[in-house]
């Protein structure tokens, strides 16, 4: 019985069944079905229908049904870490920590619900406005579309759903293809709940689907979490549309000569340029380490990723398993090898084993190789030494994406100074850029993206203020 999808809160199956295998193995984890034509246009209707329905639910049913899908997913962490290890081949260690995320995530949705309030503006700031203020509210801008990569295939989805339903918003979710079983299970959880059943959906599709289903007008904000290419598509054809865009990165991060334990630095971005196989968008991708500290922090790096355990994903020791299919990691091993062709020094790692690459550690790379210019999106480090911190902010900021940045420094003018500089979403002082918290806003610059997301910040972007002018009588 092939596990089935969520038209307006009730289950179906198609006839177009989709087979989910492990990037690891090719093992079967389960079966689902794309939605058929008829059950994406009665998803779009409920949602539509419900509109207002769920704009003036109570904040408590809201809150109350979030708070259950956290309670609930918390109850079934390590199915769902199972689940998730088996569809994305995410080491279990690491999915176990993002179903954590997304049990937080939700508990958030369930606190912004209750807190989400508006604000009261005074306006006798200006001559001819004595006696007036404002009451602002942020009123729900309709049925959310959110659409969700691989790599994070709940809380990513969480990251919609959460904001969308405590926000006021019906809110239909099309998950990666290759990982739409967690999305679906996310779906048994809010059937359990009270929210009126067009107030979600949960539909796999093919590309071509969701690529029609972006210009319906009864769906005024596409959420779109994925890669560039595809998202700014999307945002370019539909100018009149409320696009926001979490796309990729191509994170930097610099050790400046005052960074003290350059064997911890070391440790951290081995870990976190590696870790989902550097299947993340704000994996460490660039390192430019000062020249003061390059000697010793470089052998450092290779040491510590030489030392992380590559494998069965399955295994809790394990820290890199597989890209997510054999296209991915051809086109990481590729640019890997023409890096090396152009003149670049492999200093570890490269070796393929099925879907999965021993970490790799890259110096002396010609400006113009793609594992500098693109987003990998494998498990590739690349180090430069740099003269100073200045010309660290300055080549890290030649890349066209900007979503987040790591400084190591302990001198607080360094961090100023280059917080204020880096083009990106955010910086992370004192650590890797491998950091979200799930409130904070989080979101790109440049080609990285437009809007925030964090609960908060996305219930804003799915709402807009509406003003109600109080005059004194
Ligand atoms: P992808 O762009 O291939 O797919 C993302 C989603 O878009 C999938 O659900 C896919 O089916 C859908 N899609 C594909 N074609 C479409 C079309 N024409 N119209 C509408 N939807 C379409 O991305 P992916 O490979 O699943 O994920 C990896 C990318 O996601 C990386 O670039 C990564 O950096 C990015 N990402 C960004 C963030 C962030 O918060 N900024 C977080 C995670 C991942």
């Amino acid at each position: 019985m092939p596990t089935p999808y969520w038209v307006a809160g009730k289950p179906r199956t198609s006839d177009s069944p989709v087979t989910v295998r492990s990037p690891y193995d090719a093992a079967v984890t389960g079966v689902t079905s794309n939605a058929t034509a008829a059950d994406i246009e009665e998803a779009v209707a409920a949602a539509a229908a419900v509109r207002d329905e769920v704009a003036n639910l109570p904040a408590h049913v809201r809150a109350d049904a979030l708070d259950h899908v956290s309670r609930r997913l918390a109850e079934r962490l390590d199915e769902v870490a199972a689940l998730i290890t088996a569809e994305s081949g995410k080491p279990i260690t690491w999915a176990r920590t993002e179903v954590t995320r997304a049990v937080a995530t939700f508990r958030w949705g369930a606190e912004e619900a209750r807190r989400f309030s508006g604000s009261v503006q005074r306006l006798d700031t200006d001559p001819g406005s004595e006696g007036r203020v404002a009451l602002v509210r942020q009123v729900p801008r309709g049925p959310v579309l959110g659409i969700t990569p691989f790599n994070f295939p709940v809380n990513l989805v969480a990251h919609k759903l959460a904001p969308a339903i405590a926000a006021g918003c019906p809110v239909i979710i099309k998950p990666a293809p290759a990982t739409p079983l967690s999305a679906l299970l996310l779906g048994e959880l809010l059937a359990e709940t009270d929210l009126p059943p067009g107030a979600w959906s949960v539909l796999p599709m093919t590309n071509e689907q969701v690529a029609a289903l972006v210009g319906d007008p009864r769906l005024p904000v596409i959420s779109f979490t994925g890669s560039d290419a595809v998202g700014w598509r999307i945002n370019d054809s539909h100018p009149r549309k409320h696009v926001l865009l979490e796309l990729g990165g191509n994170a930097p991060v610099i050790v400046a000569p005052d960074w003290a334990d350059l064997d911890g630095a070391a440790a951290r971005i081995a870990m976190y340029g590696t870790h989902q196989a550097g299947q993340s968008c704000v994996s460490v991708q660039r390192v430019y380490a000062h020249t003061d500290v390059y000697d010793e922090f470089v052998p450092a790096l290779v040491r510590h990723v030489r030392a992380l355990p590559t494998g069965d994903p399955a295994h809790p020791a394990t820290h890199v398993g597989p890209l997510i299919n054999a296209d991915a990691a051809r086109r990481v091993s590729d640019w890997v090898a023409d890096a090396v062709t152009r003149g670049a020094t492999l200093l570890t790692g490269g070796r393929t084993n099925g879907n999965a690459i021993d970490p790799v550690v890259l110096a002396d790379v010609p400006a113009g190789c793609a594992v500098v210019t693109e987003e990998v999106f494998g498990p590739v480090i690349v180090v430069e030494r740099v003269a100073s911190v200045d010309e660290a902010v300055a080549t890290a900021n030649r890349s066209r994406y900007g979503l987040q940045a790591g400084v190591f420094t302990h001198d607080l003018r360094v961090a100023a100074h280059a917080t204020a500089k880096l083009q990106v979403g955010g910086v992370v002082i004192g650590d890797v850029p491998t950091y979200r918290a799930d409130q904070m806003p989080y979101g790109g610059v440049k080609d990285s993206g437009v809007g925030r997301e964090g609960v908060q910040s996305a219930m804003l972007d799915f709402t807009e203020p509406k003003v109600m002018v109080l005059t004194e009588f």
